[in-house]
């Protein structure tokens, strides 16, 4: 998946590439679930080389609530501007001219478009995923799925309110 900046033909070429879920490793945050599809518009110019486009999948994620796997749909546009790494001081002080650019850094005249797509998922992932809105999460006595079955535990009533505060404070301490 590394892009040759050698061997582009063009100042300006598009990438329209269709990657197998197997080409990207699973990690602890998701899994790609179905081919990825890059379109990406790739332009030199002066002494970088800008890559906008977007890239779509699916990732299946697990709930931060409730530990279940769910199928999220990702489709995340990106604007990239890729400068030698040999310019790269080390201070991030790359001259970008104000703009609202995110500065990468390409090496031995190639682009990493496995890293660069690995960054976007993770970019395109929510903060906390849920696997639906008002996931019930695990009964904190028993462990059991609450969106799946009503436990022992919960027939003993609680202040709705009181166990939304409850899940507030368990995500801030488990942060
Ligand atoms: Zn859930
Ligand atoms: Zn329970």
């Amino acid at each position: 998946m590394l892009l040759n900046l050698k061997a582009l033909s063009e100042p300006s070429v598009r990438l329209e590439r269709t990657y197998p879920p197997s080409a990207f490793e699973a990690t602890d945050e998701f899994t790609v679930g179905k081919p990825v599809e890059l379109v990406c518009d790739v332009e030199k110019i002066r002494s970088w080389y800008q890559l906008a486009g977007h890239l779509a999948t699916r990732l299946q994620v697990q709930c931060c609530r409730c530990g279940e796997l769910y199928d999220a749909e990702l489709d995340v546009a990106f604007n990239l501007r890729y400068v030698s790494e040999a310019l790269n001081t080390g201070t991030n002080d790359v001259e970008i001219d104000g703009e609202d650019l995110t500065v990468a850094f390409y090496r031995d005249d190639q682009i990493d478009l496995r890293q660069l797509m690995s960054e976007q998922f993770y970019l395109g992932l929510p903060m906390k995923p849920l696997c639906q809105e008002g996931c019930r999460g695990l009964c904190a006595a028993c462990g059991k799925n609450l969106n799946f079955t009503d436990c022992e535990c919960s027939i003993k009533w609680r202040d709705p309110r009181l166990a939304a505060l409850d899940g507030l404070l368990k995500e801030k301490s488990s942060k």
